[in-house]
């Protein structure tokens, strides 16, 4: 299987992180695609570079206003005397129905759901790469591969149409899944990262055409806290496409592979042409967020289940942080994706 991975997405190098609170290191950290490179390198994938696509395919998933905010939020914030570094809001509407502000500091809290999705001179630039990165796997898929693997970094899942968040700035899944749709008519989304795939659920929310499926800690005690819930069904044309698997934090392997059982019971239904996996690596047991106890043979185990779908699959790169382990998980979920797919 291929990888997709362009060097400016290391650039963007987030400093500021609040946990609790209290000032911590940003988690989300460039040597993660060092370690996401040795470990897609070990399962015998080749590294290509993505083409520079424009912003249409991502224009597609997010709004013109939002990406003029991203492109040109950090210059604007320099601006403004005695402002930090890097573009962090410090208050946010109630709803989000009201006016749109012309300041720098109110766009900054209309577009960003907190303080985890800094913003440097870097960010943007650094974001359409891994967006395009996705691009380049899902056009691979779509020229007739089986699968592709996208290395996106910065990752995407917690970005909605117009609001960066976690870490998240565009969505790289959903730019994936809308741009199947040139050829697919209905695309399934495969959420199994630790954190809810909320901005991708938020994209697709009132869409029949994409369904999406997100397996996650309960968010009733975890981030994303106020999305991830099982009642949450969709609305409208895609009430019943959207599908919710809260799990207990520490689940382990066995809870985790039974979730999916069922989340893959619900993408056969569906009948997509062609499938999503968000992959986010941080359900693991030894990840720093504590994770969903998810073993590094787990990852092969769910892998090989999501393989037997026997959809043409783009894999995305979603979380997963800094821990010894995080190139072997990667590795593999690559082998058993590839191993069962062939
Ligand atoms: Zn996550």
């Amino acid at each position: 299987m291929k990888t997709f991975y362009a060097t400016e997405q290391k650039r963007h190098d987030p400093k500021a992180f609040l946990s609790s609170g209290a000032a911590q290191p940003n988690p989300e950290q460039p040597e993660r695609v060092e370690r996401l490179l040795a470990g897609a390198r070990a399962a015998g994938s080749s590294i290509e570079r993505p083409a520079n696509y424009g912003l249409s395919p991502i224009a597609a998933v997010h709004s013109p206003e939002y990406l003029e905010f991203l492109e040109n939020i950090y210059t604007r914030w320099q601006r403004i005397e005695g402002a930090s570094a890097e573009v962090i809001p410090n208050i946010h509407p109630i709803a989000r129905n009201g006016s749109y502000p012309a300041s720098a500091v109110g766009q900054a809290g209309y577009h960003m759901a907190d303080t985890a999705c800094p913003i440097s001179a870097e960010t943007f630039d650094s974001a359409c790469w891994s967006a395009w990165s996705a691009v380049a796997a899902t056009e691979s898929v779509l020229a007739g591969q089986s699968a592709a693997y996208a290395l996106c970094r910065p990752p995407g899942h917690h970005a909605f149409s117009d609001v960066a968040g976690g870490f998240c700035f565009i969505n790289n899944s959903a730019v994936a899944a809308q741009h199947l749709l040139k050829s697919a008519r209905r695309v399934a989304v495969l959420d199994v990262d630790l954190h809810h795939g909320n901005g991708t659920q938020g994209i697709f929310y009132n869409r029949a055409d994409v369904l999406t499926v997100s397996l996650h800690a309960d968010p009733v005690r975890f981030y994303p806290f106020f999305w991830g819930h099982a009642d949450e069904r969709g609305e409208g044309p895609g009430l019943g496409y959207n599908f919710n698997l809260p799990l207990p934090r520490k689940s382990g392997d066995a809870a985790f592979l039974a979730a999916l059982d069922t989340a893959i019971s619900r993408i056969r239904s569906f009948a997509p042409d062609a499938l999503v996996v968000a992959l986010g690596l941080d359900a693991f047991e030894g990840d720093p967020f504590g994770g969903l106890s998810v073993s590094t043979a787990g990852f092969a185990r769910i892998a090989s289940a999501i393989a037997k779908l026997g959809l043409p699959s783009v894999i995305v790169q979603e979380g997963g942080y800094l821990c010894d382990a995080l190139g072997d998980n990667l590795t593999s979920f690559l082998t058993g994706f590839g191993e069962t797919a062939r």
